[in-house]
């Protein structure tokens, strides 16, 4: 036990120094080199390193006496476990000597931050990936035509190919440019009053002709005449985003269904369909960029993996979501949820994930 354990802190350290720092907003805790707080941040977050009042964490209680002993300033950057998920906190301490044995600990929070630095490190590893492979067979093509030269049915089934391979990478390209704009926040996209019926027989008119060629019959119900605020060439895409998908997903001669309705404020839109389902296990991970089941299933039917990413981007920055059900054999239902009006948003997602 310290001997200056029965002073209070403002005894052992100015009252000028206590007053600037319960102005600052991050965390702070005032130690003893036992690691026992005795003053704290107002607000200050519960991370789980101080509990009832002690720094639990060996290495930062070593951390702490090494500052204390030494006299020298400590920086590190650390992982602590969160308690109630499997998740961590990444953690930046700052811990500096002060008089009378105490130490000034300060923590910066910077899980978000590391967070988005590996969404974008994927995000570039993946794109790069995505890319080289239309890229390189475009080339291949080409010099396959090169030495087809005098057989002309050749040159014309290679001259297809790469026509595809020019689509999907226009696709793609596509896709990307819509994904960042709804990323950014593109400037003079205001919302407007969109009337849903009128989005959804667009969006049923601009897939029909997929439909037809695998017969399948897209039926609408629900609740007509609803209206929400939005962006509606947002909404419209991630509603045929939805539609494609299902259609995609499901065998010939099955039905899809879009079904409006209200519910306590939300505008609901949902896509049902009679389709192949997707396993319980992969539900969380489908509105991952270029995250497939199927990468084979989803190739051949030109997906760029960026279609759901879409839907949920659009929905989140509506201040809605993007829920889903299904079954493997039997069929998936994705439902869009967007607030009828923008005061009153559902969810404080981030939209980056
Ligand atoms: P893709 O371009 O590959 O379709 P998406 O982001 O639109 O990319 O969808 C991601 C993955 O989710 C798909 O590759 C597919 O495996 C699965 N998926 C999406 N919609 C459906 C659906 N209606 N039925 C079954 N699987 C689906």
């Amino acid at each position: 036990m310290s001997s200056l354990d029965n002073f209070p802190v403002s005894a052992l350290i100015s009252s000028d120094a206590l007053n600037i720092l319960s102005t600052l907003s991050q965390t702070w805790y005032v130690v003893d080199v036992l690691g026992q707080v005795r003053e704290s941040a107002p607000s200050a977050v519960d991370y789980g390193i101080v509990v009832l009042g002690q720094v639990e964490d060996r290495n930062l209680l070593d951390l702490i006496d090494q500052a204390a002993v030494t006299g020298n300033r400590i920086e590190r950057e650390t992982s602590i476990p969160r308690t109630r998920t499997h998740a961590e906190h990444t953690l930046y301490l700052r811990i500096a000597p002060l008089r009378n044995g105490l130490v000034l600990l300060m923590v910066e929070d910077l899980t978000e931050e590391r967070r988005l630095d590996a969404v974008r490190r994927d995000f570039v590893a993946n794109i790069s990936h995505e890319l080289k492979t239309p890229v390189g067979a475009l080339s291949l093509l080409a010099e396959a035509i090169e030495t087809a030269v005098d057989d002309p049915e050749m040159v014309q089934h290679f001259a297809h190919r790469i026509r595809r391979e020019a689509e999907r990478l226009s696709e793609l390209v596509i896709d990307l440019i819509d994904l960042s704009s709804l990323q950014t926040g593109t400037p003079g996209v205001s919302f407007e009053d969109i009337d849903v019926d009128s989005i959804v027989t667009e969006a049923c008119d601009d897939v029909q002709m997929l439909a037809k060629s695998k017969r399948i019959e897209i039926v609408v119900g629900g609740t007509g005449n609803l209206h929400l605020e939005g962006r509606r060439e947002q909404v419209l895409s991630a509603l045929r985003n939805l539609l494609t998908n299902a259609i995609h997903y499901s065998h010939e001669s099955t039905r899809v269904a879009v079904g409006t309705r209200l519910v306590d404020g939300v505008v609901e839109i949902s896509v049902v369909d009679q389709g192949i389902g997707i396993p319980a296990a992969e539900l969380e991970r489908i509105f991952e960029r270029f995250y497939r089941v199927d990468p084979a299933r989803s190739r051949d039917t030109g997906g760029t993996g960026l279609g759901l990413s879409i839907v949920k981007h659009v929905c989140v920055s509506h201040g809605g979501e993007c829920t889903v059900w299904s079954k493997v054999g039997h069929g998936t239902t994705f439902t869009m949820r967007l607030p009828k009006t923008l005061n009153q948003p559902l969810t404080a997602e981030k939209e980056n994930a």
